[in-house]
């Protein structure tokens, strides 16, 4: 179901090993060349034409269980490639403690710090059921299969072993090097390098899914180098530099001759005999209702309709599906450089460099030195915005100066050039009261209740946040930015493109809805395939662990260590 970041490795993965597969996609087909007229920032990225209706995909919000949810715009695009299409396609791998907090947390500050404040709040820490060893082939794979730029920084244990200036070297060991170096730095990415350097921290240049020169992956696609034309994030890629489902897979998967793509077609429930799914209804675009049988469903639809179609459905996995859902909700923080141009009207967003100085428990020693009031724990990546088009700094304006008006148009002919803002996207923590349910009053055009959002930030994320946006601004300020603004609190409401959890996977069928391949205890020839099955969520964005895991879990089928039969079989075939 869908044919997107999370669905299109397997799709072509299981294609490529015989098995006749089908996807389902909701959104049109729209070959590659038709963003040849994409350029247009007004169109994609500000109207969102790419994004569905209310109607299509409804989705609610609310804080707090008392009140009634709101209905929230939708942020993730719906076509053929799904988010993968429209991403900025920063392609992160994580780190090994992302994938064992509870137990890194209980190792780091056990003996040190009591983190009662955590338990007050509801969080609800876990382990996840694989190790980054367990998943770092399937991460390569992924960063082969789409194509990743960087520069390594610890390859096989071996800090910044090949420019010493450029690679994290906080991040977990590679054995083998990207397929290809990063994008090319902007003004933007330099100056936010020198305010890092002048503070001691150890820029590097991010990881992008996007190809600086023409590549051939291993699939034997061909696509061209980045033009740096500057329509990235929330564009379709003019010529297919940036990887997506749609460029980098689909025509390997077509290729097979065993996969069929049906575009616009919907799903509206999975359908079970038993314990076993065996097939989902859609409604095709001309309005007319089906039913496809298969033996094997992958959910791949997005957390949001993937949790809601399970839940419609009748599957709540013993009470855990929709369980512990996690948003990111991290402040930006921007600011105007009186002495130099920038370039936020060109080049990918991607093209930017980062730190990691303050992500996951690097700067323990310091929080540790805080009033007890302001610990906290985890951490978050701060990197540059490359493209930041005039539409977007309409958003943005420092406080004084109204979003309107002669005063406004005179604050961006003077400074757009000089714009600068930084992402502090932070790591947000998985608590017990915050769920995605079905709600009781909004509904799509097919009568299937809409996903309701219940999450509030607590004091772990507000503290972070003050934290994160202190450290932001004194980037800036030592990089040479005049004025400084922006908000020291989480997002209110979620920003919807990073949202995981909600069909957590895990060792234990009481405290999980699915084990580490994402199969259903309760279901087991269904999985779920995305964000939704993360434990937690780490301060990088998604995407690349989101790849890595349905490569790992297409690779697991494909060599049937899967039992379609019973789940906790399959778990313990895999170590657990
Ligand atoms: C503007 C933007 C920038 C982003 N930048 C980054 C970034 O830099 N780095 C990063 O790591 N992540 C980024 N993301 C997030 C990234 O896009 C997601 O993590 C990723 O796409 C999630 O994969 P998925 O397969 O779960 O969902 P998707 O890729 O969205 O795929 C889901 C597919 O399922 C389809 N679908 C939904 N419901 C149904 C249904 N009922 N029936 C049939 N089909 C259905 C959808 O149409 C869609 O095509 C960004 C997202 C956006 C929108
Ligand atoms: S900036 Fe590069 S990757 Fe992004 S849309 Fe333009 S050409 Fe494609």
């Amino acid at each position: 179901m869908g044919f997107g970041a999370a669905s299109g490795p397997i799709a072509v993965e299981l294609a490529r090993a015989d098995l006749s597969v089908v996807a389902l996609e909701r959104g049109p087909y729209r070959p590659q060349p038709e963003f040849q007229q994409g350029l247009d920032g007004l169109r994609y990225a500000t109207r969102g034409e790419l994004i569905p209706r209310f109607a299509d995909q409804p989705l609610t919000f609310r804080t707090d269980p008392s009140v009634e949810a709101v209905p929230r715009p939708n942020r993730m695009p719906s076509l053929v490639g799904g988010g993968s299409v429209t991403q900025a396609a920063y392609a992160w791998r994580y780190g090994e403690d992302d994938f064992r907090l509870k137990s890194a947390l209980r190792e780091r500050y056990g003996a040190t710090r009591r983190l009662e404040y955590l338990e007050e709040d509801g969080a609800a820490i876990a382990d996840w059921p694989l190790t980054y060893a367990e998943l770092e082939p399937y991460y390569e794979q992924a960063e082969y299969a789409f194509g990743v730029g960087g520069w390594p920084g610890n390859l096989r244990g071996q800090i910044r072993p090949v420019n010493p200036e450029e690679g994290n070297p906080f991040e977990a060991p590679r054995q083998n090097d990207y397929p290809f170096r990063p994008l090319r730095d902007s003004p933007t990415s330099l100056t936010f390098r020198a305010g890092a350097l002048q503070l001691g921290l150890h820029p590097f240049h991010s990881p992008a899914a996007i190809n600086t020169a023409r590549y051939t992956s291993p699939y034997g696609i061909t696509r061209e180098g980045c033009t740096y034309c500057g329509f990235c994030s929330g564009h379709a890629c003019w010529n297919g530099a940036k990887s997506s489902a749609l460029v980098a897979l689909l025509p390997a998967a077509e290729a097979t001759g065993r996969f069929e793509l049906r575009p616009d077609c919907h799903v509206v429930r999975i359908v079970r005999r038993g314990n076993r799914a065996v097939g989902v209804e859609y409604v095709d675009g001309t309005g007319r209702a089906w039913m496809q049988p298969g033996e094997i469903i992958i959910l791949g639809a997005y957390t949001f309709q993937n949790v809601r179609l399970l839940l419609h459905s009748g599957i709540t996995g013993g009470g855990q599906v929709g369980k512990y859902f996690i948003n990111r909700a991290g402040p930006l923080v921007y600011a105007v450089f009186p002495d130099r141009y920038l370039s936020g009207y060109a080049g990918p967003g991607a093209q930017s460099q980062s730190v990691d100085d303050f992500n996951a428990e690097n700067a323990a020693e310091e929080k540790l030195a805080l009033p007890a009031d302001d610990f906290f724990v985890r951490g978050g990546v701060i990197y540059s915005i490359g493209q930041r088009h005039p539409l977007e700094c309409y958003r943005q304006a420092p406080p004084g100066i109204p979003r309107w008006g002669v005063t406004f148009k005179s604050f961006l002919r003077d400074n757009y050039l000089r714009l600068m803002a930084l992402y502090l996207p932070g790591e947000p923590l998985p608590y017990a009261s915050s769920t995605i349910d079905l709600d009781p009053v909004h509904r799509d055009r097919y009568g299937v209740p809409a996903a309701r959002v219940t999450r509030q930030a607590k004091r772990n994320e507000i503290r972070m946040a003050r934290f994160l946006y202190r450290k932001g601004t004194e980037m800036l300020r030592a990089a040479g930015a005049s004025t400084i603004w922006g908000r020291d609190l989480p997002v209110p409401v979620a920003t919807m493109t990073h949202d995981v959890g909600g069909c957590r996977m895990g060792h234990d069928p009481g405290r999980s809805a699915v084990n580490g391949y994402g199969q259903l205890w309760e279901t087991p020839n269904l999985f779920v395939a995305g964000g939704a099955v993360f434990p937690t969520l780490s301060g990088h964005n998604p995407t690349l662990t989101i790849w890595a895991l349905s490569f790992r879990l297409a690779d697991a089928l494909r060599r049937r260590r899967v039992d379609l039969r019973d789940a906790a079989r399959s778990a313990s075939a895999a170590g657990g």
